[in-house]
């Protein structure tokens, strides 16, 4: 059911499917990418490494303030642009944006995400109003993003989309419970499309890393451990997955979301990757 566009030498980058000669370490060349929350953390990390394979890169986020210093940081093949992800207008906007300036979008990823509020810890005492505020940024920001990039992904039959899950997305009981149901939504999310999606030559995937000393995981800690210092809580997060001598770092979550929107990852559509050091095979398996 997968339609392969025509193999020619320009298509040999092909986010959406076709093939040929992978011969060049520039994965992305001439590639337009739209990276919500690309401001900070993960989103910033793939934004870098998406440039570094010859990729244009828009970075779509609600912090202005850090947004355009982070494009300025990137470099003249990276801009920005504010874009709430609750918003639809916003995520349409961006969309719309980015294809108008460079004439398409190839990769789409849909990252902005939030961790929300710590407490309680009894679904019992949940405030669905916070509950709302996650599912709107990590779920209908998603489900938003994949829309509008699906706009222009379907008519050219061609283009890739990422999301960010999590390994609480797939173990429950390490996370809230508004962060942790929000991320289990989003491998659903992809499956959903991409049967849909694979019909026109748009692949659809989601990463689920572990834990990375990112400022979300960082400000999440501090409220959960509050007297503890900022360098104990890094060297806490080194410790998280099970690979020894390893830690998940920005760029291996970069890494991956490279291989899944270059051509490398062609024949990869409705796929949860996760990247996490063997964490949830340990937990699932329960030792
Ligand atoms: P981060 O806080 O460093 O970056 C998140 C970015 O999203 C920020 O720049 C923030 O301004 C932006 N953002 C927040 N709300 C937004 C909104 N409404 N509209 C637009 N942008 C918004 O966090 P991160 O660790 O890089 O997290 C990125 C994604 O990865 C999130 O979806 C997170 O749940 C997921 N994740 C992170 C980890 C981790 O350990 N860091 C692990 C698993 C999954």
């Amino acid at each position: 059911k997968f339609k392969r566009p025509a193999t020619t030498a320009s298509a040999a980058y092909s986010t959406g499917g076709g093939g040929g000669c992978t011969c060049t370490s520039k994965k992305l060349e001439g590639k337009v990418a739209l990276i919500t929350g690309g401001a900070s953390g993960l989103g910033k990390a793939t934004a870098g490494e998406f440039l570094r394979h010859g990729a244009r890169v828009v970075i779509a986020d609600l912090d202005a303030e850090t947004g355009v210093k982070a494009a300025k940081e990137l470099g003249s093949a990276a801009e920005f642009v504010r874009c709430d992800v609750t918003v639809e207008a916003d995520i349409a906007e961006a969309v719309e944006m980015t294809v108008e300036r460079y004439g398409k979008l190839d990769v789409m990823y849909n990252n902005a995400g939030i961790v929300g509020p710590m407490s309680p810890a009894s679904i019992s005492e949940l405030d669905m109003m916070e509950f709302e505020r996650v599912m709107r940024i990590n779920v209908f920001g998603v489900v938003s993003g994949i829309k509008h990039a699906a706009k222009f992904m379907i008519p050219a039959r061609s283009g890739c989309i990422l999301c960010t899950s999590s390994v609480a997305g797939v173990t429950g009981g390490l996370a809230p419970h508004s962060y942790t149901i929000s991320k289990f939504t989003i491998p659903g999310i992809v499956k959903s499309m991409a049967s849909e999606l694979c019909e026109h030559g748009v692949r659809i995937n989601c990463i689920s890393p572990s834990a990375v000393a990112t400022p979300l995981t960082l400000r999440y800690l501090q409220k959960v451990f509050p007297k503890v210092t900022e360098e104990k809580l890094r060297e806490s997060v080194k410790g998280m997955g099970e690979l020894k001598g390893a830690e998940c770092e920005e760029a291996d979550v970069a890494k991956a979301a490279l291989y899944l929107a270059s051509n490398d990852g062609k024949y990869v559509t409705g796929h949860n990757l996760v990247v996490d050091g063997g964490m949830t095979a340990f937990k699932i398996a329960g030792f």
